[in-house]
């Protein structure tokens, strides 16, 4: 997870309150939340659609809401609905939604387990990693385990792509430039607008050796 600075004026459509997801709302939720889902991080414009953080439940005020507006892909949407209803909310500053949640990426293209840990004891940490971890890891309902599997894979390419550039940043044979474009990749991959950053920037957080190269990036 990541977290995000929303705009603090709602787009104007809000305000007839005919419809929560105008041309401006999307357009805005795209760009502040960096064109992904807030909750798996997939970049997939096929899919990112706008979800109520609380369900409405009817009431007016919440479902045109611009602070109860967020951006979710349709398969962590679906995994949510009205089943979660206190998570950690990205949108607020005073949360580290990082740091609050190690992702562990699958280590082979195939890893059947994504290792997902709450890193605090309160009902909302605990609820935000219970739904990252079943997205996933749990296969969706009628769609077999092809949406988790291509999920997981993903997550593994970005991560092979990672340690690549640590290999060229560590080898001898390296030239400086090589290292420092190395570097610059690294940082770039990890930033909190990439897919899937949340797993890179752990691996980060969890070597001591990386913290102090990279540490910097970790905006
Ligand atoms: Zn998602």
């Amino acid at each position: 997870m990541f977290n995000v600075i929303r705009r603090p004026v709602a787009p104007i459509s809000l305000a007839n309150r005919t419809s929560y997801s105008g041309k401006d709302v999307v357009k805005a939720l795209r760009e502040d939340f960096f064109d992904k889902c807030y909750i798996c991080e997939t970049k997939d414009p096929m899919s990112l659609n706008v979800e109520h953080f609380e369900a409405h439940e009817g009431s007016v005020d919440k479902k045109y809401q611009w602070e109860n507006l967020f951006y979710a892909c349709a398969r962590c949407n679906n995994f949510k609905r009205h089943h979660y209803n206190d998570l950690l909310n990205c949108t607020s500053a005073g949360v580290d939604v990082l740091r609050l949640i190690r992702h562990a990426p699958p280590v082979t293209p195939w890893s059947t387990n994504v290792i997902i840990e709450a890193k605090a004891d309160d009902a909302q940490t605990i609820s935000t990693a219970n739904l990252i971890f079943r997205v996933f890891n749990e296969s969706d309902t009628g769609n077999k385990d092809v949406a988790v599997t291509y999920l997981r894979k993903r997550v593994y390419k970005r991560y092979a792509k990672f340690l690549a550039y640590i290999n060229i940043y560590i080898d001898e044979d390296s030239i400086r430039q090589d290292k420092d474009l190395a570097l610059e990749h690294l940082r770039n991959l990890m930033d909190k607008s990439q897919e899937y950053s949340a797993f890179l920037r752990w691996a980060v957080l969890e070597s001591p050796e990386l913290l102090e190269l990279l540490g910097d990036a970790i905006n």
